[in-house]
C-alpha cells in the first residue's frame, strides 16, 4: 500500500565528519514490516547512516524521522525501545561479566530492571540459540558464533518495532545462516522491520523486499529487490558482483 505511512522518513540529509561529506542529499521514505537491505561499498556511507536512526549521529542538514520521531531530538533510551542494533563487531559490544547478564543489557539499560516477562523471554531467546548452558559463563570466552548470537538475543530482547543487523553473516557457517534467515522471516512476519547490511548478496535475494543502494554517500537505487537486482548496469558500475535470482 503506497498510502502506508512511511515508518522511516529521510528528508536531504547529509552528514559531515569534520570537513568530509559521508552523507550527501539522501531521501528516503521506508515502510515498516518489511525486510529491508542496505547495500554498498566499503566508505559507501551505510554506517553512518545507520546510526542516524538512533540517534547516535545527528543530521549536519536534513531530518530524519523514524517512527513519527526525530532520533536527533530523543534520548538514546527512547530511541533504543524503538530500534535495535546488533552491530559488526561484537567483539567491541561484549562489556558485562556473564551472558545472561549481556543478554539483559539492553532491558536494563532501558528500563532499569528485568520483569518477570523479559527474564522468561531472555531464557528463551538463549535457549533457542544454543547460549543457555553457558549464561553464567564471561561473553569474550564463547565462540565468534556465538558472541553473534548473543548480541542478537541481547537486540531481541528489547523487543525493539526495528532491529538493525550490521553484516550478520560474518562468521556465520551455513546452518548459522539459515537459522538467521528463518528467524528473520519469523520476525517479519511478527509485524517488525528488518534493516540488514551484508555484502552477502545471495543471503539477502532470499530475505529483503527493498533494496536500499548507496554509492559515495548517496542513494544510487531504492526499490524492490527485483528492480534493483535486475540493473545489473549498477552493480558493474560500483563493483559488486551480483548473484543469480
Ligand atoms: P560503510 O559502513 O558503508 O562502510 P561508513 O559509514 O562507515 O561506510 O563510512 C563512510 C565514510 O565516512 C568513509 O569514507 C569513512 O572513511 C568515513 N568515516 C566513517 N567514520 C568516520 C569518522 N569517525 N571520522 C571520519 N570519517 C569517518
Ligand atoms: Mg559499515
Amino acid at each position: 500500500n503506497p498510502k502506508a505511512p512511511s515508518l522511516i522518513s529521510i528528508r536531504e540529509l547529509s552528514f559531515m565528519y569534520g570537513q568530509f561529506k559521508a552523507l550527501e542529499g539522501i531521501n528516503v521514505d521506508l515502510q515498516g514490516g518489511r525486510i529491508i537491505g542496505l547495500i554498498g561499498q566499503n566508505g559507501s556511507g551505510k554506517s553512518t547512516l545507520l546510526k542516524h536512526l538512533n540517534g547516535l549521529l545527528k543530521p549536519t542538514r536534513g531530518t530524519i524521522e523514524v517512527n513519527g520521531k526525530r532520533p536527533d531530538q530523543e534520548t538514546i533510551a527512547a530511541m533504543a525501545k524503538i530500534i535495535g542494533f546488533v552491530f559488526q563487531n561484537p567483539d567491541q559490544m561484549l562489556f558485562e561479566e556473564t551472558v545472561y547478564d549481556e543478554a539483559t543489557f539492553g532491558i536494563r539499560a532501558i528500563y532499569r530492571q528485568v520483569s518477570p516477562e523479559q527474564k522468561e523471554t531472555v531464557e528463551k531467546l538463549l535457549a533457542e540459540f544454543g547460549l543457555l548452558e553457558y549464561r553464567e559463563e564471561l561473553p569474550v570466552n564463547l565462540s565468534a558464533g556465538q558472541k553473534r548470537w548473543l548480541m542478537i538475543a541481547s537486540a531481541v530482547a528489547v523487543n525493539p518495532a526495528v532491529l538493525v543487523l550490521d553484516e550478520p553473516t560474518n562468521g556465520m557457517d551455513r546452518f548459522d545462516k539459515e537459522k538467521l534467515a528463518m528467524l528473520i522471516k519469523e520476525w517479519k512476519n511478527a509485524g517488525r522491520t528488518i534493516i540488514i547490511v551484508s555484502h552477502d548478496l545471495p543471503f539477502l535475494a532470499d530475505l529483503v523486499d527493498t533494496v536500499l543502494l548507496l554509492d559515495k554517500g548517496r542513494v544510487k537505487a531504492c526499490g524492490t529487490i527485483r528492480e534493483i537486482f535486475s540493473q545489473r548496469e549498477i552493480f558493474a558500475e560500483i563493483n559488486i558482483p551480483l548473484p543469480e535470482i
